[in-house]
């Protein structure tokens, strides 16, 4: 317990010491943190979908059917019968012949990748992958080799190199990068793959909803959906709920129901957040799903004071580097005197010495808001 307190001491004389405090949504992008009002820049509901009224509405009906909880995993007694539905349209948002849903995008990641791959075959991952990605790949067992972020000359490199003294070759990338918000070149990793003959898994967690015919992903804008061999997915960003997915071949499906741990040995996710989920995935595909993405697209292009079409892909995550840990717990504490949530994002979340305001912009978010915040930045970064 002497180590503990020693190690909390550390992080805390590094800045990298993190504490929960409570943090009350209101209304909008609107909530309260200790005690003040503030607006959120830092959520992922990019559509807002967590606070529509029939994504609410629907999983208010799926507690009042089949209860809070589906009380088992989903090999057990937990396959509600909302999964299935659910499941088909996923996978046919992806253009791929199944889906499967996890607890979370974090139990995809660390339930898929082991069963893909292990000690004989070879994890190929952009160096910028989200901790989800890298825990998964370690669980594995499989031999890790690090790419520079969105480097294909070096994922090429390390192709040449290596490919021969392993089994399996699987690719990990995501399609828009969640500490970056910048874009991977997926047309240019596909061609290795293909030439290599290797797996690509993408995770789609926040492209998802936001680029891509009916907001379905990076690889639907470049019309290579069919070549990306496994997406995997969250509902907790532009889906407005919870849980996590894969879409792929229906043999690489049955695959990871039989070996995914993660899958086989937790509870099904509740029925509540399968159906707002999959409620949000039908706002998402349609008219007013079209209109939620372009007033996230406007609210981005507001905020960098460009034209919304000056860009073929869009993020709405807009990192502001600022470097030491120090310095970024400084502005984020100065804006938020001023009523502006965003906290600063550290190691490990970033390399160290690169910490950042990550700014997460939704389509909830007001012009005005938008404004103030610009001022406020202007201000503290001065
Ligand atoms: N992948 C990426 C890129 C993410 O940003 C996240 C969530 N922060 C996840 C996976 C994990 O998703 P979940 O929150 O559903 O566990």
């Amino acid at each position: 317990m002497q180590k503990l307190a020693k190690g909390l001491d550390e992080l805390k004389n590094k800045n990298l010491l993190r504490r929960l405090k409570d943090f009350r949504p209101i209304e909008g992008m609107r909530a309260e943190y200790e005690g003040k009002q503030i607006i959120n820049f830092s959520s992922n509901d990019y559509l807002g979908l967590s606070q529509h009224p029939l994504v609410k509405e629907k999983a208010q009906q799926a507690i009042q059917e089949y209860g809070a909880s589906c009380s088992a995993s989903r090999l057990i007694s937990g396959n509600n019968p909302l999964f299935s539905p659910f499941e088909k349209a996923l996978a046919q948002w992806k253009g791929k012949e199944k889906a499967l849903i996890f607890p979370t995008g974090y139990s995809a990641a660390i339930g898929t990748i082991p069963a893909l791959v292990g000690k004989s075959d070879l994890i190929l991952m952009d160096k910028h992958c989200h901790a989800s990605l890298w825990d998964g790949a370690r669980l594995s067992q499989a031999t890790i080799r690090v790419f520079g972020h969105n480097d294909v000359q070096n994922l090429k490199q390390i192709l040449d190199r290596y490919t021969a003294s392993y089994e399996k070759i699987l690719i990990i990338s995501e399609s828009i990068f969640s500490m970056d918000g910048d874009v991977a070149p997926l047309a240019e990793m596909i061609e290795l793959k293909e030439r290599y003959e290797g797996l690509l898994l993408l995770d789609d967690a926040h492209a998802e909803g936001i680029v891509g015919e009916e907001g379905n992903g990076l690889a639907s804008c470049l019309q290579v959906m069919d070549k990306v061999d496994v997406f995997m997915g969250t509902f907790s960003k532009a889906l407005g709920s919870q849980g996590g997915y894969i879409a792929s071949s229906a043999l690489l499906i049955d695959w990871v129901i039989n070996k995914g741990r993660s899958f086989i040995f937790s509870t099904a996710l509740s029925p509540s957040s399968i159906a707002a989920a999959c409620s949000a995935l039908h706002i998402i595909k349609s008219e007013s799903g079209t209109e939620l993405r372009k007033k996230l697209k406007d609210n981005v292009a507001y905020f960098l004071e460009e034209s919304p079409n000056s860009r073929l892909f869009f993020s709405p995550l807009i990192p502001i580097l600022i470097g030491e840990e120090a310095k970024a717990i400084q502005v984020s504490q100065e804006l938020e005197k001023i009523g502006i949530y965003l906290p600063p994002i550290r190691y490990p979340t970033v390399p160290k010495g690169t910490a950042r305001l990550r700014i997460s912009l939704t389509a909830l978010h007001s012009t005005e808001q938008i404004d103030y915040l610009k001022g406020a930045l202007k201000k503290c970064l001065e």
